[in-house]
């Protein structure tokens, strides 16, 4: 396997079989960034970031996930997903997103922000107790709610009058880094 540097994606050369970093600078850019960021460090410290791009689909815009140096990645193949550095520090594609499993699920609830007031009942879902971070989706129309969970079937239904997908496996979910505040 290629070993390359999580910041700048320079081949390292090293005898280090965990090095990930070609200088410590780079390692200090990539913690910078992390601490920076108001993304949880469950989600930061985990190897399972992408970017994304849109592409037509069926000639509609879809969320296409892609790796951070541009190629089509998988929400089932863990050698298309990369660090957080790796992926903050890529410029490919619209942003960020973050593969759903090893105990990692999301709540995405559609259109549930309408000029800039969320929902109530989308407040109330993002109350749940193994919720640890909400944040506004792309379009800042729709809510994500990062928690803990256990692999599971995902579910696409409505819910007390709201479009709520809950996955937790077999997804990735774009992240912007725009918080909401509880
Ligand atoms: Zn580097």
């Amino acid at each position: 396997m290629k070993r390359v540097c999580d910041w700048c994606g320079i081949g390292i050369v090293t005898t280090r079989a965990d090095a990930r970093f070609c200088s410590s600078k780079h390692r200090i850019y990539a913690h910078r960034a992390a601490k920076r960021s108001p993304i949880p460090q469950r989600l930061t410290s985990r190897d399972r970031w992408v970017r994304w791009r849109y592409e037509l689909r069926n000639g509609k815009p879809t969320k296409a996930p892609i790796t951070a140096d541009g190629r089509r990645a998988t929400s089932t193949n863990p050698d298309t997903w990369t660090t957080f550095a790796a992926a903050s520090a890529s410029t490919l594609g619209e942003g960020l997103g973050f593969t759903l499993g090893d105990g990692i699920g999301c709540i995405d609830v559609d259109h549930c922000v309408s000029d800039g007031v969320i929902d109530p009942r989308a407040l109330e879902l993002a109350r749940t107790p193994n919720a640890f971070y909400v944040e506004y989706s792309p379009s800042g129309e729709g809510i994500h709610i990062w928690h803990d969970a256990d692999e599971q079937p995902g579910t696409r239904r409505t819910e007390n009058g709201l479009s709520v997908e809950r996955y937790s496996a077999g997804r990735y979910i774009t992240v912007t880094g725009r918080p909401i505040g509880l």
